[in-house]
């Protein structure tokens, strides 16, 4: 068996086509320009790519990007009486502040700060608690992503045995209410699972968001299994040059699974047009209008 490429970039393009379209349909009915604020602090060159593509890709399906830089010796106070300023302003619908921050912040007291309402990363404690109850709410971008992929070739996961190799709060945690959302039965395995290949190949979906370089093997996968691959690890190889891959050992799964997205050029590209499209979403709600229909 070859797996279908779910084509990560492609997908993520069309979306956020759907998305500017609607963004002009608002423009033209109810003078509406979403409006983002991207708070970098620090130089981070990861986080300065990320960033950058951001606020890119958000011009590009018409809306405001609205850039706050702070130095990396920024104030935990400097930083919260931005996100306040960020909150009272009209203009902004959503508020982005670009982890990882500096040592002297405390990310949870950030994250807190930002109101739930423009919380388009999905991370504030209310939008997580809302998700988790299966209330409508701001998803965080990437296990959103995810979900959205793993659809272009199952378009019901209802029944489906998923497993979500990762338990954090930007992603393993978000996806498993997802997942239950969708009606799949979820297993989450993490750094203590025990006989992790064997777990693996009893399923029919597999996420991975764990940060080892293909580390996931053909043995692993279920015969016709459909692999979302979250990581983006940078290798270098034995010629010296460095080389991006996933958790997945993409090449020899291929053979195997019966779908797969590549890195790059899978879930990175989504995870940008979910955030375009939080968004819009954000900004639909804050004018009192329908989420749109794309
Ligand atoms: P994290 O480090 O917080 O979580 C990693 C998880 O992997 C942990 O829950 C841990 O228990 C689990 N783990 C570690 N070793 C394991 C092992 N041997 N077997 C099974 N589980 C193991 O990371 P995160 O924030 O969830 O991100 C995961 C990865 O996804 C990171 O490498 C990050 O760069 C990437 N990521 C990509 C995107 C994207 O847009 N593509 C977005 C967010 C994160």
């Amino acid at each position: 068996m070859t797996a279908t490429i779910i084509d990560g970039k492609a997908i993520a393009s069309d979306l956020r086509a759907r998305v500017a379209a609607a963004v002009r349909g608002l423009a033209d009915t109810h003078g509406l320009v979403p409006g983002i604020a991207v708070v970098l602090v620090g130089e981070d060159p990861a986080s300065e790519v990320y960033v950058r593509t951001k606020s890119r890709q958000v011009i590009e399906a018409g809306m405001r990007s609205l850039d706050h830089r702070l130095p990396a010796t920024a104030t935990e106070a400097e930083l919260l009486a931005l996100v306040a300023r960020l909150n009272a302003d009209p203009a902004v619908h959503g508020i982005l502040v670009q982890l990882p921050l500096p040592p002297q912040i405390d990310t949870t007291k950030v994250i807190d700060a930002v109101d739930p309402a423009k919380d388009v990363d999905g991370f504030h404690p209310l939008n997580v608690g809302r998700l988790a109850i299966g209330l409508p709410t701001l998803v965080p971008c990437t296990p959103q992503a995810c979900i959205m992929l793993a659809k272009t070739v199952r378009p019901s996961l209802a029944g489906l045995e998923a497993v979500v190799i990762g338990r954090s709060n930007i992603v393993g945690r978000p996806l498993v209410h997802l997942l239950i959302a969708e009606s799949a039965t979820v297993t989450v395995a993490h750094s203590k699972t025990r006989d992790l290949p064997a777990l693996c190949r009893r399923k029919d979906v597999l996420f991975a968001a764990i940060g080892r370089p293909e580390l996931i093997k053909d043995d692993w996968i279920k015969p016709g299994a459909t692999v979302i691959d979250v990581v983006i690890n940078r290798v270098t190889g034995t010629d010296e040059k460095s080389r991006i891959v996933g958790d997945v050992d993409f090449a020899a799964a291929r053979v195997v699974a019966g779908a797969i997205t590549p890195v790059p050029g899978g879930v990175g590209p989504m995870t940008i047009a979910c955030l375009v499209l939080n968004t819009l979403r954000a900004a639909c709600a804050a004018k009192g209008l329908p989420p749109p229909a794309l």
